[in-house]
């Protein structure tokens, strides 16, 4: 499913737009939306282009904020995209 959601976003058919949120995952994920805008039930990371599923009343961002932590952090810290004050 997800590989049917690049092929759309390569086509143009979705889009990531940036959201607006509390959280600080949204710093390195967009939304997918399609041609009217409306979201799509899932997001990209910024940093790996990893397409997540996302839903603000079941799945939150507590997976996003996981692959950010677990998967993603070599490639954060590589590319400086998140902002870490503390360095382990
Ligand atoms: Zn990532």
């Amino acid at each position: 499913m997800a590989d049917n959601m690049k092929k759309d976003l390569a086509s143009g058919k979705l889009k990531t737009v940036e959201k607006e949120g509390k959280s600080a995952v949204w710093k390195s994920f967009d939304l997918v939306v399609n041609a009217e805008d409306d979201g799509v039930g899932f997001v990209q990371c910024k940093v790996c282009k990893l397409l997540m599923e996302y839903d603000s009343k079941t799945t939150g961002t507590s997976s996003l904020q996981r692959h950010l932590e677990k998967s993603c952090k070599p490639l954060a810290a590589a590319g400086d995209v998140l902002r870490q004050p503390k360095i382990n």
